[in-house]
């Protein structure tokens, strides 16, 4: 076995374990592979143990791996930082962006979502934390931006991202995530939106968004590997 496949197999244990502790059907939890600086080659390790979810954060490189993995049918989810002058090949190229957090961003993605693909799947980033640092819109202003991306014709807003402010402490972790659910509430009831996902939890921090809801994980270092520095 890959080293690759033997990391998958000990994330979904991980999640296995996780969703038994919160009382949660692992089915429920979709498992996105972030395979940001590392090679096609990995990602098609990753594939033959039976991944086909990957996330990407840098549009050129994603670009290169998709080209390289055409042969397959892969399902691809945009999660970097996006400006707008990337937009199109984003709109073009992935079934699903979850770093949206200006009303801006949503507007291109649909103008430029192609016809003949359904409409862009998408998430609005919440900076949780605070951090000045961090991306994502302000938890103050997600309600009013979630309705506004909503009603985009060639998008379909799905739910919330959220990047929590690294702790190891577990229940730091879970009242971040926790913050996250309770506004992805609001917004459901806000605009009687049929929102199903959570896209929050990585590599050390997937139990708490587990047992605070997570729909979709984002894992990379615990599949790939310790990513070398830029
Ligand atoms: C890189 C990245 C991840 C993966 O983080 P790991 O700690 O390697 O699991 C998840 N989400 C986003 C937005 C990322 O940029």
């Amino acid at each position: 076995m890959t080293t690759i496949a033997a990391n998958l197999q000990a994330v979904r244990a991980r999640i296995a374990a996780a969703c038994l502790q919160a009382g949660r059907a692992p089915a429920e939890v979709k498992l996105l592979a972030v395979s940001k600086t590392w090679p096609a080659e990995d990602l098609r390790q990753a594939v033959e143990a039976g991944q086909h979810y990957f996330g990407e954060s840098y549009v050129q490189e994603a670009q290169g791996k998709q080209a390289a993995l055409a042969d397959l049918a892969l399902e691809w989810h945009f999660i970097g930082p996006l400006q707008s002058n990337k937009t199109r090949p984003v709109a073009e190229l992935f079934d699903w962006v979850h770093s949206i957090e200006r009303l801006k961003i949503a507007q291109r993605l649909s103008e430029q979502r192609p016809e003949g693909l359904p409409p862009l799947n998408v998430c609005l980033q919440v900076n949780v934390s605070g951090e000045a640092s961090k991306s994502g819109c302000d938890p103050d202003e997600a309600v009013a931006l979630a309705g506004a991306i909503a009603v985009l014709p060639r998008l379909t807003l799905r739910g919330l991202m959220a990047i929590p402010e690294p702790t190891d402490d577990q229940h730091h972790q879970q009242a971040q995530f926790a913050r996250v659910r309770m506004l992805f509430q609001a917004i459901k009831t806000a605009h009687g939106l049929n929102l199903d996902t959570l896209s929050m939890g990585m590599s050390h921090d997937l139990e708490a968004a587990i047992a605070e809801g997570s729909t979709l994980l984002r894992v990379g270092t615990a599949i790939f590997g310790q990513r070398q520095p830029a």
